[in-house]
């Protein structure tokens, strides 16, 4: 195991952005930036042990500041939308920045996958990683209380990328963390399809929740049984199957999926949340988290305009997002589990993204 620490460039700011290796005792290996805690590569093993890098992004950290759809990054304030960029908490209403139509996405106009957070590396007996640290002032974004938050990264020897999250305040706050990462398990691999409907995929979730046209949940916990949503067979549907299902209206506002989905079992530790194989390389990833939700988003906003990684165009579907994640819109919706931190409370999340081969 060993972490290899280098200059990744210069923000226009003047500010100095690193880039850390790690690679763990099987060769797998995660390349993460303190800029917005980006997971720039990610290699892992396909069936013949050969590596390849499952994750879309970038080659420079220039066009990761010029313009990228939250390529790997860390999410924040909140991830996720808050309907018009309002909501009450006690007695008081706040605006926050809106940056998606009338809605707020993702923490605002410069969340936290725009910001250069603090980093060390960190080694335990079994993992390599490097820990990440970002204040958030009171008002950032419109944002009540100094948010400070830690997000440590590790690369196990089980292959596994995990993500521990944590945040303190000193005034109350909505908190909603996730990471964004684009997969593509096939990693554009000669014989591969570069689309991500060519995956299975397994969501372990009986309801969902349904969203109007500019997805906002409506409120509603919806049964998957019957829809497009039921992703719950233990081998994974093929994502082709169902996507392009245009009679279901769900599908239609977002143009495939982009939607949350209420986990089964969750509250207890880390639950299994999805689970995604790609026939071809035979490459594996499971998803465990603590969190009650998850998004899945089948990267339907691509649309050739980011060149990344080797020159390479990404068009619609080309990768795939699992955000782990407390319910869009929560600070609105009193019937979700509430997202609100206060003062002497400390938000905790872990979520793991575990890679195998058959
Ligand atoms: C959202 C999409 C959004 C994308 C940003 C996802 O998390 O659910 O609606 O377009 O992030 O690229």
């Amino acid at each position: 195991m060993r972490i290899e620490k280098e200059v990744f460039g210069k923000t226009p700011g003047g500010k100095e952005v690193y880039l850390f290796k790690l690679i763990n005792a099987n060769g797998v290996r995660a390349d993460i930036t303190n800029y917005g805690g980006i997971v720039v590569r990610l290699l892992v093993p396909d069936r013949d042990g050969k590596l390849g890098d499952v994750v879309l992004g970038y080659d420079t950290l220039a066009e990761y500041i010029k313009d990228s759809p939250y390529f790997g990054a860390i999410v924040g304030r909140y991830g996720n939308r808050i309907a018009k960029g309002r909501f009450t908490l006690d007695g008081v209403e706040y605006k926050l920045a809106t940056n998606n139509n009338e809605n707020h996405l993702h923490g605002g106009k410069k969340g936290f996958d725009k910001v250069v957070w603090d980093a060390e590396p960190l080694k335990t007996a079994d993992a390599v990683g490097v820990k990440l640290t970002y204040l958030s002032t009171a008002g950032e974004e419109g944002y009540p209380g100094n948010l400070k938050c830690t997000v440590r990264y590790s690369l196990t020897n089980d292959n596994e990328l995990k993500i521990r999250y944590e945040a303190e305040t000193d005034k109350a706050t909505p908190v909603n963390l996730t990471h964004h990462g684009y997969f593509n398990l096939g990693g554009f691999a000669p014989g591969t399809r570069p689309d991500i409907v060519y995956h299975h995929i397994m969501i372990n979730a009986d309801r969902f929740t349904p969203v109007d046209e500019t997805l906002i949940p409506t409120g509603e916990l919806k049964d998957v049984d019957g829809t497009a949503f039921d992703l719950r067979r233990p081998g994974g549907v093929l994502i082709a199957d169902y996507i392009d299902d245009t009679d279901r209206e769900q599908i239609r506002f977002a143009g495939g999926y982009d939607h949350n989905f209420v986990l089964n079992g969750s509250g207890e530790g880390l639950t299994l949340a999805a689970r995604v194989d790609e026939f071809h390389t035979g490459r594996i990833m499971e998803v465990w988290t603590t969190e009650p939700g998850v998004q899945f988003y089948s990267g339907n906003f691509l649309d050739g305009s980011n060149v990344g990684k080797g020159g390479k165009a990404y068009e619609r579907r080309y990768g795939f997002c699992l955000e782990t994640q407390h319910f869009p819109d929560s600070p609105n919706k009193p019937g979700f589990p509430s997202v609100i931190l206060r003062p002497g409370e400390r938000y905790n999340q872990t979520t793991i993204y575990r890679f195998s081969a058959r």
